[in-house]
């Protein structure tokens, strides 16, 4: 495949950092280069070049705080980016559409653990990132809907959270990041504590960006069109990441105190990866450990 005809929204974000890292030659872009809230951007963008692949990583996203003092925006920005995204490449004949969800998008409480992909619509998303959840999982209704409707072989992916290089930093920061960053600076300061946000006790899927980015490519690569879930096997406590980032960055000695006034999120949305490996059987993901050492290494 010419791997200039991929598009690849988000560009500038840490998934599309990890893809030009494997996808060199697509083209990448970011929020300087086209407002994708803007129809008529988009329509430019989707006419300039007949694309054969769009990779839609754009999104307004950010950490728990940030999310429930701006809902609106979190709602507005992304509902609009996805549904121009999805219209144009619909209209300009894009061969293969991957959408990008989060595992966010499912109900704040199921009967049983992991939720499979057929759990979507059983009940609303967590109070804490409803309008962010809401506007991703609207994201997936569109896809089926034009798959439904005018026969294309669109699709989405739903992974869990994710750490890596190049995630923000300040408030809207995800989990990892954070966390790495006050082990960074307690070391820096000397300190012998860390704070982190509510009470430790919600469970949590990590992957690292570099690993999403191989099952994207792979999806590409092996003409694969289907819509799954995509997270790492280990599902554990906030204070047993913290924990072992404790312990692989060489910090044992340090306490870890939580402030009760922060909020925890969602207790648990773990996904089932059955689908994932039934396609990918042959996937290595990075360990946790692994992961934690490497992004920690890499913090200055
Ligand atoms: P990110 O680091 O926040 O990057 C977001 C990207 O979207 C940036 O390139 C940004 O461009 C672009 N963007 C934002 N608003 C835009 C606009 N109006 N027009 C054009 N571009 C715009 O995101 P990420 O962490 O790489 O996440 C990639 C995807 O994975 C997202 O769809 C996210 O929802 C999903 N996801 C992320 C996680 C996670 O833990 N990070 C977990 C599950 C799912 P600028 O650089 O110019 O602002």
């Amino acid at each position: 495949m010419d791997k200039s005809k991929i598009l690849i929204t988000g560009g500038t974000g840490m998934v599309g950092h990890a893809l030009q890292k494997i996808i060199p030659d697509a083209t990448y872009i970011s929020s300087k280069d086209y407002d994708l809230t803007n129809e008529q951007h988009v329509k430019t963008l989707m006419q300039e070049s007949s694309w054969d692949v769009v990779i839609h990583l754009a999104a307004k996203v950010g950490g728990i705080i940030d999310n429930m003092t701006k809902q609106s925006d979190y709602f507005e920005e992304n509902v609009l980016m996805n549904t121009n995204l999805v219209k144009w490449a619909r209209q300009t004949n894009v061969k293969q559409f991957i959408g990008v969800l989060s595992t966010c998008i499912y109900p704040d409480i199921v009967d049983s653990y992991p939720m499979n992909e057929s759990v979507l619509h059983l009940g609303p998303p967590t109070p804490t990132n409803f309008s962010y959840g809401y506007a991703k999982r609207c994201l997936a209704v569109q896809i089926d809907a034009c798959n439904a409707q005018y026969g294309t072989k669109f699709q989405y992916l739903t992974p869990c959270n994710m750490y890596g290089p190049n995630d923000k930093i300040g408030s809207r920061s995800h989990f990892v990041s954070a966390l790495l960053n006050k082990i960074k600076q307690a070391e820096k300061d000397g300190a012998d504590h860390i704070k982190l946000f509510g009470t430790g006790k919600p469970l949590r899927q990590f992957m690292h960006s570099d690993d999403f980015a191989k099952i994207i490519k792979l999806c590409i690569d092996n003409n694969v069109y289907e819509s799954f879930n995509v997270a790492t096997p280990e599902n554990l406590s906030i204070n047993d990441i913290a924990t072992l980032a404790l312990e692989v960055t060489n910090n044992r000695h340090m306490k870890i105190e939580y402030d009760h006034t922060k909020p925890d999120g969602q207790y648990r949305k773990d996904v089932c990866i059955d689908k994932m490996y039934s396609l990918f059987s042959k996937i290595e993901l990075k360990s946790l450990k692994q992961g934690l050492k490497e992004t920690y290494d890499q913090i200055s």
